[in-house]
């Protein structure tokens, strides 16, 4: 059975004062678990000290993005190896935010990947249709090309570690959540892509994330649907409370 995993993407939310405070409150509330995995995504400036604060705690530390080189002069930049170098598991790749508003390719995508597991770091791959996309039935082709684009070149052994979430651009920060249903379908295309790519078994046990207006009142039924193996959250990560209910529900559900 796949592990579920809920992961929280802050976005530029919290001063530190704020992120303390969140360790503080969810400390030593989410035991280990052979159902979900629990991580947190906040603001670069923040990842050293939140491993510091949550090592003794079952919620792993995650980047919102990386550099595809190993080092270099990239001014602003912080490469894989950087992050695990100071205990971070995991990375956000090719967010539609930083697809859309910091050029972020297919290509450099796709790149990030590679070097993301070169370091074993884990990375949460995103893919999503637009609006436009969705209306005019492009939805399926439009991921499963993100997919098979991020993907270039990584063997079957690496690509089963990596996670792809599914976030379509219209239900991020919106309000709007895909059904469960159409979520549940999109999520089922994009692990027959991967099953195309590389076999039955990579398909299986790759997990996929949904992401988009998740809350707790909704995340239990995105947990019930076969393809759906956990979620990437925004606004909903934000408040303890909140996400120490979605962890709750994606081990219950
Ligand atoms: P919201 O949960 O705020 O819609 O954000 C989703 C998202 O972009 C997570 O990466």
């Amino acid at each position: 059975m796949r592990k579920r995993i809920i992961a929280g993407n802050w976005k530029m939310y919290k001063t530190a004062e704020e992120a303390r405070s969140f360790a503080e409150a969810v400390k030593g509330k989410v035991s280990a678990s052979e159902r979900v995995e629990a991580v947190i995504c906040p603001p670069a400036l923040y990842l050293s000290e939140l491993v510091q604060t949550m090592k003794e705690d079952a919620i792993g530390i995650g980047a919102q993005t990386m550099h595809e080189e190993k080092e270099g002069a990239f001014t602003g930049e912080m490469s894989a190896a950087m992050l695990q170098s100071i205990g971070v598991r995991y990375a956000i790749i090719g967010h539609s935010e930083r697809r859309e508003y910091y050029n972020e390719t297919d290509e450099s995508v796709n790149r990030k990947v590679h070097a993301a597991l070169a370091e074993d770091l884990t990375p949460i791959v995103c893919v999503g249709e637009s609006l436009e996309e969705r209306e005019s039935g492009t939805t399926v082709e439009k991921v499963a090309n993100q997919v098979k684009q991020a993907f270039k070149g990584i063997h079957a052994a690496n690509a089963v570690n990596a996670v792809i979430a599914y976030e379509p651009i219209w239900a991020i920060g919106t309000g709007k959540t895909a059904t469960a249903e159409d979520a549940n379908e999109v999520c089922g295309e994009i692990r027959s892509t991967v099953g195309q790519l590389y076999s039955d078994e990579v398909a299986n046990n790759i997990r996929i994330q949904y992401g988009g207006s998740v809350k707790p009142d909704n995340i239990e039924e995105l947990m019930s649907k076969e393809h759906i193996d956990g979620a990437l959250v925004g606004g909903a990560s934000l408040q303890p409370e909140s996400f120490l209910t979605l962890v709750e529900a994606a081990e219950n559900a």
